[in-house]
């Protein structure tokens, strides 16, 4: 059979589904590096799935399974746009799937959004989860109260994070610098702050329905919040509203605050306006503006500031309004929505490149999501290499290996990763834990080379 030799940058979900439909092809034997920047692969499913969800990370045993493929090489430390560029990969591979996700935040865009004490989700989340760029935020949990802005399910992990009870968190693989400041932690309640109302919250079920499993918190709900909706609306928002509806009221009804020693607070129809710093130049509060729920002409809710305000004091601000992707150099990019443009897969504008997951379709859906996501580009880019006849030597197959080696000063291979994993779950198993991270790039790399 021809062979084709294929790079698929970035490692997280979109990537290895990706990896694993074009290593299925019956047409052509595809080859495929899987070229990471940092020296861990899997992307949010090690850095971004919050640690007390342990079960989810099993997906990873399937992405191990692929890179057990005799036709793979995972290329970890090599960053394309830093140690190379996309015309070298062009010259280089039959074809390029970017798969990088999404790498940066949304803003708030209001008075005093970046004061100290004002935090990204994107970095709070990979400082707990041992990201090494995230490794020294260092956030202040001195403090009594800290608010999250946003009603998505990062919004939930967050707050969660902030609230568990230490003894669960330290059977998991939060980093230990964050265990280390979470054991400190003063903070006593987490404020949930949602633009809309619960119908509109983009939580899913089990994320809402396992709040009241979290030892000694109280989850505090305004009944007003849920007067005069209408049911005629949950039937007609679909399945997963009827269902956080569903476990929403059962919070309100069956588990109302007892006192316990933490609380998360949900406000919804709230706003953001501004930021307020204290004498030592940190947040001290938050201007909180209340919304009306406004439908348009095409029933679409929208928050209405109404005009009325209330301060709430707080020392930690963690905004989850959404991820946001990076352009990479010389690759077509859509500043407004933030993706690589593309038609199914196939990036518009591009030369045989593909985009897969968060970076083609905007940061939003479930790891599964990635799964038909990917399957639709590999089609695609095997669709095209057949079309094209390519056939590569296998000598020309490891001459890209040598490229790449020479790329990276310290190339990490699928053998050095297994090292690293090794290492790391090694650690964790005499306290129980699934691993214990190691969250430097130094600290992986030195592990690498035993
Ligand atoms: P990513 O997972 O972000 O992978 C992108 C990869 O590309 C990363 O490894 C990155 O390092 C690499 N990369 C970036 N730039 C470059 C470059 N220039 N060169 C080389 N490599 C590069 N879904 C669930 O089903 N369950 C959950 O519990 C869950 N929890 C989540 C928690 C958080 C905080 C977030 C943000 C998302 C969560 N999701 C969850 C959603 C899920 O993680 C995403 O759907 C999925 O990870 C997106 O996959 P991706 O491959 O597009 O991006
Ligand atoms: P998301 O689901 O898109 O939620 C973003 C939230 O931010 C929305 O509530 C949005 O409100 C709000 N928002 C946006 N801009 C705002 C602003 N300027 N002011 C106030 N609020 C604002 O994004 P996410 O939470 O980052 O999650 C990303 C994806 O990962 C989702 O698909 C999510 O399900 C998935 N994920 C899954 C899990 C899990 O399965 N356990 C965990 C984490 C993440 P509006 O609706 O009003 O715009």
């Amino acid at each position: 059979m021809a062979r084709a030799l294929v790079a698929v940058v970035g490692s997280g979900p979109a990537g290895f589904y990706t990896a694993a439909t074009l290593l299925r092809s019956e047409e052509l034997d595809v080859h495929v590096d899987m070229i990471e920047k940092l020296p861990t692969p899997w992307g949010l499913v090690r850095s971004g799935v919050a640690p007390d969800h342990p079960k989810i990370k099993t997906v990873s045993v399937a992405f191990a399974r692929t890179a057990d493929h005799e036709r793979f090489r995972f290329c970890g430390n090599v960053e394309v746009g830093r140690d190379v560029t996309r015309a070298e990969l062009l010259e280089r591979y039959d074809a390029v799937v970017y798969s990088i996700g999404a790498q940066s935040d949304n803003h708030l865009g209001i008075p005093g959004d970046d004061l100290p004490g004002s935090i990204a989700s994107t970095a709070f989340v990979g400082w707990y989860n041992g990201h090494p760029e995230f490794r020294d935020l260092a956030p202040d949990l001195n403090v009594e109260r800290a608010v999250v802005i946003g009603a998505g399910n990062v919004a939930l992990d967050v707050a969660r994070m902030l609230i568990t009870d230490m003894a669960e968190l330290d059977t998991t693989d939060t980093a230990d610098h964050a265990l280390d400041v979470l054991r400190a932690s003063k903070v006593k309640e987490v404020v949930i702050v949602a633009r809309r109302g619960p119908l509109q919250g983009a939580f899913t079920t089990p994320e809402l329905s396992e709040l009241p499993d979290l030892e000694g918190v109280d989850i505090v709900l305004n009944p007003a919040d849920f007067e005069g909706i209408d049911p005629a609306d949950i039937t007609a928002g679909g399945h997963t509203v009827r269902t956080n509806m569903e476990a929403l009221h059962r919070l309100l009804n069956d588990h109302p605050p007892t006192g316990k020693p933490r609380r998360m607070v949900f406000r919804f129809a709230h706003s953001p306006i501004a930021l307020h710093a204290g004498p030592d130049g940190r947040v001290a509060s938050i201007e909180l503006g209340s919304n009306d729920l406004v439908a348009d002409d095409s029933g679409y809710v929208r928050a209405v500031d109404n005009g009325a305000r209330e301060t709430l004091e707080c020392g930690l601000v963690v905004r989850a309004v959404g991820y946001r992707a990076l352009p990479l150099p010389d690759v077509p990019f859509d500043e407004k929505r933030a993706v690589i443009p593309n038609e199914d897969g196939r990036v518009i504008g591009g030369d045989r490149e593909y985009v897969a997951g968060w970076i083609k379709r905007g940061p939003s859906g479930v790891i599964g999501t990635n799964r038909k996501d990917g399957q639709q580009s590999a089609e695609a880019a095997l669709a095209d290499l057949v079309k094209a006849g390519v056939d590569r030597s296998e000598a020309d197959i490891a001459a890209v290996g040598e490229f790449l080696r020479e790329r990276s000063s310290q190339l990490v291979t699928e053998a050095d990763w297994r090292v690293i994993d090794g290492v790391e779950v090694g650690a964790g198993k005499p306290t129980g834990r699934p691993r214990v991270k190691l969250c430097t790039v130094e600290e992986l790399l030195a592990a690498a080379r035993g």
